[in-house]
C-alpha cells in the first residue's frame, strides 16, 4: 500500500505492519513476526527492489512481532540494523522480556541478528529522526520521515481511529502518555502504526492524550 511517493506499507505483513522508505538508501521499518520474511521479500520485488538494495533496517522496539525476521532479512539484505540501546539486549536474548511478553517470547521464538547497533547519538539516519518514546517497551522509538510518523506500538488504529495499545502489553503505561505528548509536538501528516492501517493526523491524537477517548483494557 502506497502511503506517499516514498513510503509503502508492506502488504504481506498484515497485523504487524512493516514499512519501506524509498530513497537514495532504501530503509525497512520493522520486520514483522516470524515466518513473514519471504513475504516481505516478495513485497519488495513487486516494487522492483532487490534485497541487497535495502541499506538499513530500523526497529521500533523489541517485541517478537517486530523483530521476527530480523536475522533472516539481515542475511538476505546485508543491511545495517539499528535499534535502541535499551531494547537491543531483549532482541539479542541477553535480557528476558517482562510479563506476558516473556511467555509470548517462549511461544514465538526469534533468531538474533549477528550485528545490531544502537541508533547514532544525533538520532538521525539518512533523513529519518529517531524519537525516543518509551512506555510500550523501555527503548521504544518512533521514526519521523518528512511528513510521516512511524509509531510502532505507541498507539494503534482501528477502523481509521486512533486507539491505545492494551495496557497489559505495555512495559510502563505511565510513560506512554508522556511519549504521546512528545510526538504531538512534531509536525507530520501521516501516522503509520504497526497494528492497524495508516491514518492522516487529526485532533484524535490530542483527544487520546486528554483521555477522553482513552480505552484502557
Ligand atoms: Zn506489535
Amino acid at each position: 500500500m502506497k502511503i506517499t511517493d516514498e513510503v509503502y506499507l508492506l502488504d504481506s505483513t498484515g497485523w504487524n505492519h512493516a514499512y519501506l522508505i524509498l530513497g537514495k538508501e532504501n530503509i525497512l521499518i520493522d520486520t514483522g513476526r516470524p515466518g513473514q520474511g519471504k513475504g516481505i521479500l516478495k513485497d519488495l520485488k513487486s516494487l522492483n527492489i532487490d534485497p541487497e538494495e535495502i541499506e538499513h533496517i530500523l526497529i521500533t522496539h523489541h517485541d517478537v512481532d517486530h523483530v521476527g525476521n530480523l536475522a533472516f532479512l539481515e542475511k538476505e539484505t546485508k543491511a545495517n540494523i539499528w535499534a535502541s540501546q535499551e531494547d537491543i539486549p531483549y532482541i539479542c536474548h541477553e535480557k528476558k522480556r517482562d510479563g506476558h511478553k516473556k511467555y509470548i517470547s517462549y511461544l514465538i521464538r526469534t533468531k538474533k541478528p549477528e550485528n545490531i547497533v544502537p541508533f547514532p547519538e544525533n538520532q538521525k539516519i539518512n533523513g529519518i529522526e529517531v524519537i525516543p518514546t518509551p512506555g510500550h517497551t523501555p527503548g521504544h522509538v518512533c521514526f519521523l520521515y518528512n511528513d510521516v510518523l512511524f509509531v510502532g506500538d505507541l498507539l494503534r488504529t482501528s477502523n481509521g481511529t486512533l486507539e491505545h495499545m492494551r495496557t497489559s502489553m505495555n512495559w510502563d503505561s505511565s510513560l506512554v502518555k508522556d511519549s504521546l505528548k512528545k510526538i504531538a509536538e512534531y509536525d507530520f501528516k501521516w501516522i503509520c502504526p504497526a497494528h492497524g492501517n495508516p491514518v492522516k493526523r487529526n485532533d484524535e491524537l490530542e483527544q487520546l492524550i486528554d483521555n477522553r477517548h482513552l480505552k484502557i483494557v
